[in-house]
């Protein structure tokens, strides 16, 4: 192989950036070219990845977003606390002078972040190609930011929302499932969030914690994609959603999927065999 220099152009980061907040969207559109083929899918497959944002996530984009608008019209200033919002934190809010729940779960700058990054980059990244996108649901952000900001250059964009087994984000409603341990972290809740729509999804699919697990190593070692498990519960619904919709599975056909997040966060979750075998995937271990 030759010697090549980098040539001007070839970093991301270069004497300009003044921050590390400048390295948050602008992540890569990748394509499967493995995985797909193994699930007989025959459209074109790219893979948005959001574990190339400053620190590893999809959330870099909301938080910054949030964050900067809320100095904007002046609700935060500097020397505040910011608390994240969870169970028992409304308790320390009382308790900590100055400080905000930003509140990704109610705030519209979540979704907006995605409306006006997320959704632009797939559409200029896939030269205005893009027929589908699939996209988990946490607090339901990314799926109805990145729905509003591609229906305003295609309206009949298919948006598809994953959800996993034993939450209730979908459509049709389901009633929480108590038996069910939602082991792939970032999607899935037991409440509606009010950033969500629910609507913005054409179809919601359900994945389940072992086809979740069993495309995310699949994804790490034929792809070389070192993504997280929310990852491989988009791969999941593929599957699903090409028998669902055969229309979408040609070769001339474009499916966007995100990527939230990197697998470094699971080391010793999905990614270890001792793990995956002392919670009941003992096969997926093995392979
Ligand atoms: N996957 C991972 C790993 C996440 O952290 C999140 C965000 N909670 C999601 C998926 C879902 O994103 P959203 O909150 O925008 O629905």
């Amino acid at each position: 192989m030759e010697n090549t220099r980098p040539t001007k152009g070839t970093f991301l980061g270069r004497l300009g950036s003044i921050s590390i907040i400048d390295h948050i969207g602008a992540t890569p559109l990748v394509r499967l070219n493995r995985v797909p083929a193994t699930i007989g899918v025959k459209a074109q497959i790219y893979a948005k990845l959001e574990y190339f944002n400053a620190s590893g996530s999809s959330k870099d984009r909301i938080a910054k977003r949030m964050v900067e608008s809320a100095e904007q019209d002046g609700r935060i200033k500097p020397g505040d606390t910011l608390i994240e919002a969870s169970s028992g934190n409304t308790r320390l809010q009382k308790d900590v002078p100055n400080s905000h729940i930003l509140d990704q779960f109610a705030n519209p700058d979540n979704p907006a972040a995605h409306e006006f990054g997320t959704a632009e980059e797939i559409w200029y990244q896939s030269e205005g190609k893009v027929d589908a996108v699939i996209a988990g649901a946490g607090t339901g952000g990314t799926l109805t930011g990145t729905a509003r900001g591609l229906r305003k250059h295609k309206p009949g964009i298919f948006m598809v929302g994953v959800d996993p087994v034993g939450s209730v984000l979908g459509i049709p409603r389901k009633s929480i499932d108590e038996k069910t341990e939602i082991l792939v972290e970032g999607i899935g809740q037991d409440f509606v969030p009010d950033v969500l729509d629910q609507g913005a999804a054409n179809l919601w699919i359900n994945a389940n914690n072992e086809h979740s697990f069993r495309f995310t190593r699949q994804l790490i070692r034929e792809e070389g994609l070192l993504c997280g498990g929310s990852s491989g519960a988009n791969v999941a619904a593929l599957a699903q959603l090409v028998e669902k919709h055969p229309e979408l599975n040609t070769p001339d056909k474009v499916i966007v999927i995100v990527f939230p997040d990197g697998m470094r966060n699971y080391l010793s979750k999905f990614v270890s065999n001792e793990w995956m075998k002392k919670n009941g995937f003992p096969a997926i271990a093995k392979l």
